[in-house]
């Protein structure tokens, strides 16, 4: 174990810390660390993208500002002595894990879930079925994907999933050209969805509405919505005696608001003349039917069952049905990407840890100075608040890690690190970069009454880097 030879922490010798991601998770960190003032720290996010904020900006649907708007408090931690942002640095591609470990005394890992979980049923890679995290990338204008193509020609999209990730993209497909165009929306995806011929959207939950991880105000928000109409079948939006006994024994006060509001969702009579969002329950996908691409799916029925462990699971019946569809997108949860040379948990898809230590699975032991934060370390849950709570976790053990003595030694300064990144020819931005990419898409939304208008290809953000640095 390397234990460090002499105490860090001080004016003379700063703690020094890489995180990598600059999600809330990184953020979090970072100000937990910062906020450390017995000791000197120096923070060192790196992130793959000029931009930072991760899921705030690539994530949260550009009609839910307020949410976003977490980034001002990111944007204080950003500009206080001690941090710095070095943007476009892939880890794997310009650098490793290995190398970040000879440069800092601890490196924490805070680079969410890029992965997509798949359904595993026949039809599944025909055109016009994507993972729906492409689709909120798309419009969200991650410039990984601003070239994607959605056939948006059909009248009918089915989104598979009760999350809140089903609701973000059902409701984006079901809102008209004017309240996107409002929004930060990519200008590519606004395009399309004005000239977008879906009138309906399915959303499918394979258990019961006291199942579903909705959570109640973004629910609300689909019944409130101008020109849409929320459908839901009484009969689905019933429980029957398991359902009740679950809800009462185990639901919770969401579970208990949303049957509530799904069932009052059954009983309104559609206006007509409206966009339409069917949430259907105890039905799952088996198979997706298209010859060349998506035309239907074939969908059955399931039956609740109590699991044993106080949970209830879904079990598929023969019954089915068959819905046609031109366009699918399955919402079913992010998994975790391993990290060359990380210890990774392949069943739970996150780095092996143990609250924020990493640690190897053969011996369970923590490996000094390596930690985790936010999805990566406790998977795709929670909302963005929830990564504040589970970063400080992490924190106070690196912090506890530094009292006893127990952490990385580094052979190098940080500054050799960026050398060595020059010397391999890659281009480092820093965050006055990221204030200048952010200045210019302000202004470029401001005549048109948008927050901003995002810049979605790395050459462009790149350039605007470039430009007001010179
Ligand atoms: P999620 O909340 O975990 O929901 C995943 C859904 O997929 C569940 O309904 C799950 O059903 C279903 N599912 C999984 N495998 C399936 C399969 N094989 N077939 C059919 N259905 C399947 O995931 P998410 O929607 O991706 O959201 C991730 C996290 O981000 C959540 O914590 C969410 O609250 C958060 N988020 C928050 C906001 C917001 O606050 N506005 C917006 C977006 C995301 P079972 O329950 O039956 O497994």
């Amino acid at each position: 174990m390397a234990v460090l030879k002499e105490a860090v922490g001080t004016t003379e010798k700063p703690l020094r810390v890489a995180v990598v991601g600059s999600g809330p998770a990184g953020f979090y960190a970072a100000a937990h660390l910062q906020a450390a003032t017995s000791l000197t720290v120096q923070v060192d996010m790196f992130d793959r993208l000029i931009t930072p904020w991760g899921l705030v900006r690539a994530g949260v649907a550009p009609d839910h500002p307020k949410i976003k708007s977490v980034s001002r408090m990111f944007e204080k931690f950003a500009k206080r002595p001690g941090f710095s942002f070095h943007g476009n640095v892939e880890l794997g591609r310009d650098i490793e894990h290995a190398e970040l470990l000879q440069h800092y005394h601890a490196v924490l890992y805070a680079v969410g879930a890029a992965n997509d979980r798949r359904l595993r049923i026949a039809g599944e890679d025909l055109s016009g079925c994507h993972a729906a995290t492409q689709f909120v990338s798309w419009y969200n204008g991650h410039p990984d994907f601003a070239d994607e193509r959605f056939d948006l020609s059909g009248t009918r999209a089915v989104v598979i999933g009760n999350g809140n990730v089903a609701i973000d993209v059902a409701r984006i497909l079901a809102l008209s050209p004017a309240e996107l165009e409002v929004t930060d929306i990519a200008d590519h995806a606004l395009e399309a969805l004005r000239a977008s011929n879906i009138s309906e959207v399915v959303v499918l939950g394979r258990r019961g509405p006291a199942q579903a991880a909705f959570t109640t105000a973004e629910l609300r928000e689909l019944g409130s919505l101008a020109d849409t109409d929320v459908i839901v079948d009484s009969a689905e939006a019933e429980l029957d005696d398991l359902g009740q006994a679950w809800l009462a024994d185990h639901g919770g006060d969401r579970a208990r608001a949303n049957v509530e509001l799904l069932q009052e969702y059954s009983r309104r009579t559609p206006r007509g003349g409206h966009k339409r969002i069917v949430l259907r329950f105890q039905t799952v996908p088996v198979a997706l039917i298209g010859e060349d691409r998506v035309e239907g799916m074939d969908i059955a029925r399931t039956v609740l069952q109590a699991a044993g462990d106080g949970n209830i699971v879904s079990r598929t019946t023969a019954a089915q049905e068959r819905l046609e569809c031109g366009f699918v997108l399955r919402s079913i949860g992010y998994l975790g990407k391993p990290i060359p040379g990380v210890p990774f948990d392949a069943d739970r898809a996150t780095i092996h840890n143990d609250h924020g230590r990493v640690s190897d699975p053969a011996t369970g032991q923590a490996i000094p100075g390596v930690y985790t934060a936010g999805w990566i370390k406790r998977g795709p849950s929670g909302v963005i608040g929830t990564n504040k709570k589970c970063a400080q976790e992490t924190v106070d053990l690196l912090l506890h890690d530094v009292a006893d003595g127990v952490l990385n030694t580094p052979l190098r300064e940080p500054q050799q690190l960026l050398e060595t990144l020059k010397e391999r020819g890659v281009h480092v931005t820093d965050y006055a970069a990221w204030e200048a990419v952010d200045a210019h898409e302000r202004g470029a939304g401001e005549p048109l009454g948008r927050p901003r208008v995002k810049l979605v290809r790395h050459p462009e953000l790149i350039e605007r880097a470039r430009n007001t640095r010179d």
